[in-house]
């Protein structure tokens, strides 16, 4: 196989607007046959129009939507088979359920014995049997969602498009049906492009992630290398990030590079070898990679960036606690801990006690200063 046929979809340098708005800028994504793609971003990214253009019900002023690698631009939406699941579900309310799936393979004309069968099939597989002559009114939004789902993937698209689609189930049903989800896909084989902008769900989901912010890619790769290695700031602070700290490059050395602050403060990471000197650079930390301490900690073996500073919030989340504090330049610094770890705190940390926060130079993230992009 050629590397164009292990793409189903793909967009090349894609350009959307809408009047004088761009909602998609420069876009260029490929797709893999089969994979769980997740388009993780906030609202107004873009996301929905990207969905639209490969379902064909947008076209984009320049660039190319490719379909199994041809340009699909004089391809209408019926003739991509590309099925989406809308985010409202958009059932016809009128209809039963039976009559909701069938719906689209009566329009293929199909034999009626074969419709009833390819139905009865898709909504066991989609757990719905018996709920047949309901109409969409008497069904909960759990089911409402499966009828969706079933609708779609009846006609046996090659790639199924999902638009948040369980952005309106409850948080349990919601991870109930991210399983099931996941399982269908692997059962059918079929392409999914799954919208969300929950990065818990993208997380949990998917084979890659691609993060779009504005418009544009931002980054994508696997759940684990956007989480791990975001390459931007915002894809950093999409993914929970909370500390980002301004700061020059001023050397490397065999245990990392060394940073500095505008106040003087040296901080050091161990993954940015390939920086310039004196690039200016983000330095950023997760909340959970940061210890929380009453006197100042000990180095082990690797570099320890180390901050003194007054805590100035305590808030308890239920399995985790999390703490700010301001350091010396005035900037607070999050940090999050687990409950279990509960033992190793000092106790009675009050608002205005004197701590210390401190990280791992492993765990410092950095990457170039907002503006300029370095992949
Ligand atoms: P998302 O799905 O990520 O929330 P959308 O793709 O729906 O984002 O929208 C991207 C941007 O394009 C938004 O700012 C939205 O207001 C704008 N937009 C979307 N559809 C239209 C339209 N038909 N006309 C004008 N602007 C639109
Ligand atoms: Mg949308």
């Amino acid at each position: 196989m050629d590397a164009s046929s292990e793409c189903i979809v793909e967009l090349r340098n894609v350009c959307k607007r809408y009047g004088e708005h761009v909602a998609l800028e420069d876009f260029s994504l490929a797709v893999r046959r089969g994979e769980f793609l997740t388009l993780l971003g906030p609202s107004g990214s873009g996301k929905t129009t990207l969905l639209r253009l490969v379902a064909g019900f947008e076209l984009p002023q320049v660039g190319q939507v490719l379909i199994n690698a041809r340009d699909a631009s004089a391809l209408p939406p019926y003739h991509r088979n590309v099925n989406t699941v809308f985010q409202h579900y958009a059932l016809f309310p009128h209809l039963t359920v039976f009559r909701n799936v069938a719906f689209g393979l009566e329009q293929k004309k199909l034999p009626q014995a074969e419709i009833r069968r390819r139905v009865r099939v898709i909504l066991e597989m989609v757990e719905l049997p018996g709920k047949e002559d309901r109409y969409p009114h008497q069904l909960s939004g759990g089911e409402k969602q499966r009828v969706a789902l079933a609708r779609a993937l009846v006609l046996e698209p090659a790639v199924l498009l999902l638009d948040e689609p369980l952005g309106a189930l409850d948080q349990k049903l919601r991870q109930q049906m991210q399983v099931e989800l996941k399982r269908l896909r692997e059962r059918l084989g079929i392409t999914f492009i799954f919208v969300t902008h929950d990065q818990e769900e993208a997380l949990v989901m998917s084979d890659r992630v691609a993060v779009i912010n504005r418009g544009r890619l931002e980054q994508v790769g696997t759940g684990e290398e956007i989480y791990e290695r975001p390459h931007t700031h915002f894809v950093a602070e999409f993914m929970g990030v909370e500390n980002f700290f301004e700061v020059n490059c001023i050397a490397h050395t065999p245990e990392g590079t060394r940073f500095e602050t505008a106040a003087g403060h040296s901080l050091w990471a161990c993954n940015s070898a390939d920086l310039p000197q004196h690039a200016h650079a983000t330095l950023a930390v997760r909340p959970e990679c940061v210890r929380l301490t009453r006197g100042l900690p000990r180095e082990n073996g690797s570099r320890l960036n180390v901050m003194k500073g007054e805590l100035v919030e305590s808030i308890y989340e239920g399995g985790r606690r999390r703490w700010a504090v301001r350091v010396s330049n005035g900037q607070r610094v999050v940090v999050r801990e687990s409950n279990t770890s509960r033992e190793s705190r000092p106790n009675g940390e009050a608002r205005g006690a004197k701590v210390y926060v401190s990280w791992d130079a492993t765990k410092s993230l950095v990457f170039p200063r907002d503006g300029s992009v370095a992949r």
